[in-house]
């Protein structure tokens, strides 16, 4: 019996901690004490985003508050501006598409950040209702440019920024009042280390204005309607009561941890992934501007990146995920990002390289493991 290894890019490991408070008896979600902890929530949310602005929760996986954002952002007329550089950078779009928007595309190459000069000159050339992007894009282990994107908007009174930061937030600091973000998206099964069927979405004062003149469709997902309820530490809709329950335990984890500790495990957890890679001569997909949240790696020419995600599986027990659409079979992920520690890498990389060497690629057994291993030792 081998035991249950996650690695993936979300869903992640949830803490022994939190998993225990989920599992209490449910209470009202219409009573002081839920209220309580709601207001607890709200107010580590606020931490943790690094905003004076109220944050909103929603039932729903990250999708939902993409969803939302472009409902409730957007009026009937307007034209949306999206950056796509893998599968989650595309979802903006196909939003858009689906509720009649206007949007034009910046294509960006899977595997490279999206050049802020770029946008800055459709800025220039357009009047664009809000820019859509991705922070750290999942599918390629991309991080975008956040801070200079948001340099671009954050004085146009007319444009806001929204950003998919599903993989960024509390894993690399992305000081949503500090840079100018308009509305952050997360959800609950990447860093906040929990299951799925949460998403949250902080506004701005810019974004709420636009939310009061927004004229789309739209019910469940209304921010007017959240945000009044939530300054009253309650929620429109009955809220996922226990994942709100286990938010309260992940926020007093993080908080114990810290903003700076947090980023660092992350970004030494990555550091090391990436020399073990690399050790064992395999090139990394996102070599420029590599995500501290997730690795995507080539697979060797002759081996199916498939076939070393079905070998984990089958050998060790263990989930990492391969390339989506285009990348599919050439690149594997290996995530990690929320509750993971230095030793987990070394485990990941220990399986991977005992994959590889079986599957013929030419490794020497420990190089990957010793890389990683310096990466830890000198941090
Ligand atoms: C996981 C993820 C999402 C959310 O997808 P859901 O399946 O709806 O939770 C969105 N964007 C990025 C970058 C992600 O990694």
């Amino acid at each position: 019996m081998y035991r249950y290894r996650l690695m993936a890019p979300g869903p992640t490991p949830v803490p022994d901690s939190v998993l225990l408070k989920m599992a209490q008896p449910i209470i009202h979600h219409r009573t002081a004490a839920f209220e309580k902890i709601v207001e607890k929530v709200r107010e580590g949310l606020k931490w943790l985003y690094q905003t004076e602005n109220e944050v909103l929760m929603f039932a729903s996986s990250g999708t939902g508050a993409m969803e939302a954002s472009v409902v409730n952002l957007m009026r009937k007329g307007d034209r949306a501006l999206c950056i796509d550089g893998g599968k989650f950078g595309e979802r903006w779009a196909d939003i858009c598409q689906a509720y009649g928007i206007e949007y034009d595309v910046i294509k960006v190459e899977w595997g490279s950040a999206v050049d802020p000069k770029v946008v800055e000159a459709k800025l220039k050339e357009k009047q664009y209702r809000t820019v859509f992007t991705t922070a750290s894009e999942t599918s390629t282990g991309v991080l975008h440019p956040i801070e200079e994107l948001a340099k671009l908007t954050r004085d146009l009174p007319e444009t806001a920024l929204v950003v998919d930061g599903i993989t960024a937030l509390g894993v690399t600091d992305i000081p949503t009042d500090k840079w100018g973000i308009d509305v952050l998206v997360s959800g609950s099964q990447k860093a906040l280390m929990l299951p799925p069927g949460l998403s949250f979405a902080s506004l701005s004062k810019k974004a709420i204005a636009f939310s009061e003149k927004s004229d789309l469709p739209k019910f469940y997902f209304d921010f007017r309607q959240e945000l009044k309820s939530i300054q009253q530490n309650t929620t429109a809709w009955t809220p996922a009561v226990s994942l709100i329950v286990g938010l309260e335990e992940v926020l007093r984890l993080m908080k114990e941890e810290g903003l700076e500790n947090i980023f660092k495990r992350h970004d030494i957890l990555a550091k090391a992934t990436r020399a073990a890679v690399q050790a064992m001569s395999l090139k990394l997909y996102a070599p420029e501007a590599p995500s501290p949240a997730v690795t995507a790696v080539y697979s060797p020419e002759n081996i199916n990146a498939g076939e070393i995600v079905k070998g984990l599986r089958d050998q060790f027990n263990m989930t990492i995920t391969g390339g989506q659409a285009q990348a599919k079979g050439k690149i594997f992920r290996i995530g990690h990002i929320g509750y993971y520690d230095p030793m987990d890498i070394v485990n990941a990389i220990a399986a991977i390289e005992s994959i590889l060497i079986q599957k013929g690629h030419d490794v020497k057994a420990g190089l990957g493991v010793g890389a990683a291993l310096e990466v830890i030792s000198k941090n």
